[in-house]
């Protein structure tokens, strides 16, 4: 059987980031930029006040209380700015520039609030209350680097530094498939020997969680010249993708049958549990990776989180390797079989004790449902005695 780690490295050695592209700003959240982004101007472009306030120089305040006449109203955005002269004071709001001659800014707070004249109570020395130009950022600089994920903060500053557009590459559309006659869409009636669909839900939620873009598309039974069609149909919008079940040992498997004879995809006992069986390769003209992922729904999550994320965050150009893992003390006994990785479901508290759940079985997807970890017990450990310290990754 092929290793864990060694399947997830055949991955990541075919994967490739997406080709970078240029959005509109108001697309890009959730893309990792593909260029550097600097500030063409200061940031603050201008000095300007931190407060509203008035603007008056140091030297005239330093007794207080004293009243000085307002020469001046200046808000956000005014650019018509009278010289503050000896013994004035300007009136001036949050952002608007420093009028020149002016050194520092009195609060309101510090004052009657005057509109003729005000009487300033308290007394500061220069560059009270004042932003300078360049205090965040100088010309040229840059503000953020490739490979930076784009969140919110991010989409601000490239606006904030002037750009409309930036580079990126874009989140990976992965269409999800999954495949078995007895798969009936929820919300319908189910007939003798028939189950609900939830992979397709489950999968799909997971591709939108690791920041792609997921596609449900319509499950498919066990044929295979079916699931060809439905996948060549779905090849035209996929970056990569997802299938689930037809990839184990029995008959009636389609995604094995249909996709073996290629020759560009792979189906391997990989060594653990849940998940054993697993198919990777590539498909279509475009060499769109596919992931064919074992049926059971505990199996194809777990084998999402350990092989699909990580290739889709390389696919996204941000770091990828495997999941991460910290360190729990179990409560309770764990058993795994020789020779295959467990990757059992289990509540992480926030004592950092690790309870598994009742349930352990690949089909039981309530259990995981009521998990909030894997616990992962290496292939050479058959026994783990409750209080033992384990590697858990946090679901
Ligand atoms: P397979 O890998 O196709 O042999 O399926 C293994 C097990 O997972 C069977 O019990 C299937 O009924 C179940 N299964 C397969 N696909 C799904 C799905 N989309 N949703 C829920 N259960 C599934
Ligand atoms: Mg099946």
């Amino acid at each position: 059987m092929k290793s864990v780690d060694a399947h997830l490295a055949d991955i990541l050695a075919t994967v490739r980031p997406l080709a970078p592209l240029e959005l509109e700003l108001e697309r890009a959240l959730g893309t990792t930029l593909a260029e550097e982004v600097t500030a063409p101007l200061p940031l603050p472009p201008f000095d300007n006040s931190a407060m509203d306030g008035y603007a008056v120089r140091a030297a005239d305040i330093a007794e207080v209380p004293v009243t000085l006449p307002v020469i001046d109203d200046v808000a956000a955005g005014s650019d018509e700015l009278r010289a503050v002269g000896p013994g004035h004071a300007v009136r001036i709001m949050t952002g608007a520039p420093v009028p020149a001659g002016a050194d520092t800014v009195v609060p309101v707070e510090w004052t009657d609030g005057g509109t003729a004249s005000v009487t300033i109570e308290r007394t500061t020395g220069p560059g009270n209350a004042i932003r300078r130009a360049g205090e965040d950022v100088q010309a040229g600089e840059v503000v953020l680097a490739p490979g930076t994920a784009i969140g919110p903060a991010q989409l601000g500053i490239i606006a904030g530094v002037g750009r409309r557009r930036v580079w990126v590459r874009p989140r990976p559309r992965v269409v999800v498939l999954a495949t078995g006659a007895e798969l009936v869409e929820p919300g319908l009636p189910l007939g003798p020997g028939q189950i609900w669909d939830s992979n397709s839900f489950t999968l799909t939620a997971a591709v939108r969680e690791t920041g792609a873009e997921g596609f449900r598309a319509d499950t498919v039974g066990d044929d295979p010249a079916a699931f060809l069609d439905q996948l060549d149909a779905q090849l035209v919008r996929a970056d990569a993708v997802i299938t689930s079940g037809g990839v184990s040992m029995g008959a009636y498997e389609p995604v094995k049958e249909a996709l073996g004879p290629l020759g560009t995809v792979r189906f391997e006992k990989v060594a653990m549990q849940p998940g054993m069986p697993q198919g990777f390769g590539v498909v279509g003209e475009d060499r769109v990776p596919i992931f064919a992922l074992p049926g059971n729904p505990v199996s194809s999550y777990v084998s999402f989180m350990l092989f699909v994320r990580p290739a889709l965050r390389k696919m996204c150009g941000l770091p990828a390797g495997p999941p991460e893992t910290e360190t729990a003390h179990v409560i309770g006994a764990l058993r795994s079989p020789q020779g295959r990785r467990s990757f059992l479901r289990g509540t992480l508290a926030s004592d950092g004790t690790v309870s598994p759940v009742r349930g352990q079985g690949s089909h039981q997807l309530a259990a995981l449902a009521s998990a909030n970890a894997l616990i992962v017990v290496p292939e050479d450990v058959t026994e783990v005695p409750s209080g033992t310290a384990v590697e858990v990754i946090r679901l």
